[in-house]
């Protein structure tokens, strides 16, 4: 990607304050979801609860109807994205998805209003979990709270990719490359693409500076970082089958450093 397509849409401080109150429903919606979250709940019912939180608020869901981009793929059909156990993104809410004491469950949720996004996800375990899922819990919400303490006026880009890389591999496990964090603002994916690894070859490096609204979402697998899209053209499962987390928040980066949103 050249430079100046992923050049960031910075963001006045009336713009930013918009934002908060957008990714405030997002967690609050979030914070619903984890009093929900139990063995015998299905994923739909928990949309459903999301979905009339967001539109109580008068907000709108936005991935409700999120074009898939492929004339085979039906639009995204739920509020929340739902993703099981080895499931990394995009998982669809169903009626017939009953959670199991012992599985993790990925949650992201997405509202506008008054023109402006909020986007933020989290794990959860359903019930008792063993012990690797924990570890893969603790550090997943780690990478993520390490990118964003990476956060300087006058930083770069890849210090918040270099920080999740970091964090995950000293812990033995991986990110996934092919998903990335985003900025964000009048629309969901604004430019530009926030990596969770640090790569050479393409040219993601960018100075970071005030005005720039970031969604920053680590996605860690405990085995290898490969994903596949299943047959629904939208969920998106590791290759080997690991359990993968998912934790995001949308972090604005101030002249003072950076300010959490989705909080
Ligand atoms: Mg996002």
């Amino acid at each position: 990607m050249r430079q100046d397509h992923n050049r960031p849409i910075l963001k006045t401080e009336a713009e930013i304050e918009k934002m908060r109150v957008a990714n405030k429903i997002v967690a609050r919606a979030l914070r619903l979801v984890e009093e929900m979250v139990r063995p015998g709940i299905s994923t739909a019912e928990i949309d459903g609860a999301v979905e009339n939180l967001i539109r109580g608020a008068g907000a709108v869901p936005l991935f409700k109807n999120y074009p898939s981009g492929n004339s085979e793929v039906p639009d995204f059909p739920a509020s929340i994205c739902a993703s099981v156990d080895y499931e990394v993104v995009h998982g669809i809410p169903k009626k017939t998805r009953i959670l199991q004491a012992g599985q993790i469950i990925s949650v992201d949720v997405g509202a506008k209003i008054d023109g402006y996004c909020g986007d933020a996800a989290w794990t959860f375990p359903v019930g008792e979990v063993g012990k690797k899922a924990r570890k893969l819990l603790t550090v997943t919400e780690e990478c993520l709270r390490s990118a964003i303490a990476a956060i300087r006026p006058n930083g770069r880009l890849y210090d918040i990719s270099g920080a999740v890389q970091r964090c995950a591999e000293k812990n033995g496990f991986s990110v996934v490359r092919q998903f990335v964090g985003h900025g964000i603002g009048a629309e969901m994916h604004e430019p530009p693409q926030v990596p969770n690894y640090i790569s050479r070859k393409e040219n993601y490096d960018m100075p970071l500076g005030a005005g720039m609204v970031l969604a920053i979402e680590p996605m860690v697998n405990i085995g290898g970082y490969e994903v596949l899209t299943a047959k629904d053209g939208w969920t998106v499962f590791t290759r080997d089958r690991s359990l993968s987390a998912h934790f995001e928040h949308t972090v604005a980066i101030t002249a003072n450093g950076a300010e959490v949103l989705s909080v």
